[in-house]
């Protein structure tokens, strides 16, 4: 590419406040666990702790650093714990607030040995994704996680849970809003302080989550102990962020430079792009606390680490310039 076709990119977006919207949001990094979780490449331990690190530095308030899953299941995590090990070497007491995923009691049993203050479980929508992913069925993981969450409450943990097949699910089709909305509230029922609610296979559209959103908010579940988590399968991650933000939603999860495909769905693209988001809330005029040309740095890097190039549309425009200052 000849140097001037880099003259007119522009490092930021010019920043118009829409007053409607919040002033400030949260934006929780998914990337070292659900990123990596999901990419063929088995990195290497010091590349993850690295990579949390960088993520860091660039200002991102929230980084989920990874699964402490059994290896066998997943083995692109299967170094979890030492990875929480390292990282707890490299930051110290910090690394404790870095949440990680516990799929049952085991998993949390290993996270209060290692003084973790943040947790996470992986609940699902719908009854074949249940049985696929957790092996029970949409009732019977309630019985699963209960221990789980209130053995970790009782420990003083944050607990987040995710709800996964928000908005349509591959076996089954069509999810009821209502539907999701009962499992989110036995979910907060049996103790956990956020949700998450995914959209996995990336089939949402933006009417769809202020459907969804406003449901819950029907229900009396407050807004502030919501998050999304988009997937940019058709291209709508965005849109469905920006009509989250419409319904107050304060935290987002987003990956960075779009790691992680998606298991689920016939599509490369998976998880909404961190940089995609800052662009998007940094023209918006809302606070992120976010460095943009540090995090398009990490994901370059990281994409040269896993030898393909990021999805994000944003990390390809800014990313010729990464690694040089400005
Ligand atoms: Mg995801």
């Amino acid at each position: 590419m000849p140097p001037e076709a880099t003259a007119t990119v522009e490092t930021l977006p010019d920043v118009v406040r829409d007053p409607t919207l919040p002033d400030r949001v949260t934006i929780y990094e998914v990337g070292p666990r659900d990123g990596l979780q999901n990419e063929q490449a088995l990195v290497p331990l010091a590349t993850k702790a690295a990579f949390v690190r960088r993520l860091l530095e660039a200002g991102l308030p929230v980084v989920e650093a990874t699964s402490l899953v059994h290896p066998r299941w997943v083995p692109q995590l299967a170094d979890a714990a030492d990875l929480v090990a390292a990282l707890l070497a490299d930051l110290g007491d910090r690394a404790r607030d870095l949440p990680v995923l516990v799929p049952n009691e085991r998993g949390l049993e290993r996270a209060l040995e290692l003084g973790l203050r943040h947790v996470a479980v992986f609940g699902s929508a719908t009854e074949t994704f249940a049985r696929r992913n957790l092996n029970r069925g949409l009732d019977e993981q309630f019985a699963m996680f209960a221990p789980t969450v209130a053995r970790a409450r009782e420990a003083g943990l944050e607990v987040r849970a995710y709800v996964s097949m928000c908005f349509g699910d591959p076996w089954e089709g069509r999810v009821p809003v209502a539907q999701v909305v009962e499992v989110g509230t036995r979910l907060f029922d049996l103790g956990a302080s956020q949700l998450s609610l995914g959209d996995t296979i990336g089939v949402g559209t933006a009417g769809h989550v202020t459907a969804l959103l406003g449901a819950f908010h029907e229900a009396g579940l407050p807004v502030e102990r919501l998050a999304v988590h988009f997937h940019d399968t058709y291209g709508q991650a965005l849109a469905n962020a920006m009509a989250a933000l419409r319904c107050g939603v304060t935290t987002f999860d987003a990956s960075a430079g779009g790691l992680g495909g998606c298991p689920y769905a016939r599509s490369a693209t998976g998880n909404l792009a961190t940089e995609d988001l800052v662009w998007l809330l940094t023209g918006l005029g809302v606070e992120h606390g976010v460095d943009l040309a540090r995090l398009v740095e990490t994901s370059v890097w990281m994409a040269g680490e896993l030898g393909r190039p990021s999805p994000s549309a944003v990390v390809r425009a800014l990313g010729a310039g990464a690694g040089t200052p400005g």
